[in-house]
């Protein structure tokens, strides 16, 4: 037993001139939901309990792209998704569509442990939500002025946001609030979507688990259910590892890619950081996609291919970083 870890990411693919304002923010965010998590492991809560427990936060707060914040669909509304794996029964729960749910995170939770299924989606998800009494809220608390301001780039755009591959000379947005391609209503903004969240954490007692939400991708066909939800795609835990991706949902889709680091680990007999390497190397096309992952021996690892990953770690020995670049 190598005692607890946990690692935490608000998304991968951010613009290279993204505000040093705007990276304070992101890393002081991170820095929280790791003091979080490590309060609660300081406590014994269970690995399941403390990634809902942070990814609960991370939605609560509209800085990235889940809950309040979260990337709009063509139609400007949200419809937001998110799964929970809890490693040593392989138990799960996933959610998408949501368009009221306030913390979808917690509603995969229940799917998990109150429904006799694993993923629940629009119309029937949002119905078992009410039956469970959960919180909800209408949608306009999800929607940003400043995502507001993004679809529209995305719209003049005519692409769907992510990452770094917008050409810069393509967004001079035509719409009203938008002054320049890096202003809007006076305020520096990225021109690239904020990305999803995700939290991996193995407690004390060698259980691993992990839970990954977002709103998707900005500029989303209505209806569009990207890695997120999908277990062993988004989100993957068993009694080795978990693991939580974030990056284009179509290509981790492809890549089946949480699952991928668990099996090359548990078939190839690779330590954590080595799988995580060889299936962003072998699995993942360039430049699409990133992830975070721990194991039950008390390790914590991330990897990712495109310009960075909001992302932060801790383990039991004391050792914590915050980073977003290489
Ligand atoms: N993977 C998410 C999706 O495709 C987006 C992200 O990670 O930012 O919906």
């Amino acid at each position: 037993m190598g005692g607890w870890a946990i690692a935490v990411h608000g998304g991968a693919g951010v613009d290279p001139n993204l505000p040093a304002q705007r990276q304070e923010e992101a890393k002081r965010l991170l820095t929280h939901c790791l003091h979080l998590g490590i309060s609660a492991l300081r406590s014994s809560l269970p690995a399941i309990d403390v990634v809902e427990l942070v990814v609960r936060e991370l939605e609560t707060d509209p800085l990235f792209n889940s809950g309040r914040g979260s990337a709009l669909t063509e139609k400007g509304r949200v419809e937001m998704e998110a799964s929970i794996m809890d490693g040593p029964k392989r138990r799960c729960g996933a959610v998408s569509g949501l368009t009221t749910v306030k913390n979808p995170v917690s509603l995969a939770r229940l799917v998990m442990e109150k429904s006799p299924h694993s993923y629940l989606a629009f119309e029937g998800a949002e119905e078992f939500a009410r039956q469970q009494g959960v919180e909800t809220v209408e949608n306009a608390y999800f929607i940003t002025e400043e995502n507001v301001g993004m679809l529209q780039l995305a719209k003049d755009a005519n692409t769907i946001m992510f990452d770094y591959r917008i050409p810069t000379d393509t967004c001079s947005g035509a719409a009203g609030t938008i002054d320049s391609p890096l202003q809007m209503n006076g305020l520096p903004i990225s021109l690239y979507s904020q990305e999803t969240v995700g939290c991996v954490v193995v407690d004390a007692q060698g259980r691993c688990a992990a839970a990954t939400s977002t709103g998707g991708l900005m500029n989303k066909m209505s209806g569009r259910i990207g890695d997120s939800p999908l277990i062993g795609a988004g989100t993957y835990a068993c009694d080795i590892c978990a693991i939580s991706c974030t990056g284009e949902g179509e290509a981790i889709i492809r890549g089946t890619l949480a699952r991928e680091v668990a099996a090359v680990m548990e078939y190839k007999g690779l330590d954590l950081q080595d799988a995580i390497d060889y299936v962003i190397k072998e699995r993942l096309d360039e430049g699409k996609a990133g992830l975070i992952a721990v194991s039950n021996d008390g390790k914590v690892g991330y990897g990712f291919n495109t310009t960075g990953m909001f992302r932060g770690c801790a383990t039991e020995d004391g050792f914590m970083e915050v980073g977003i670049w290489e």
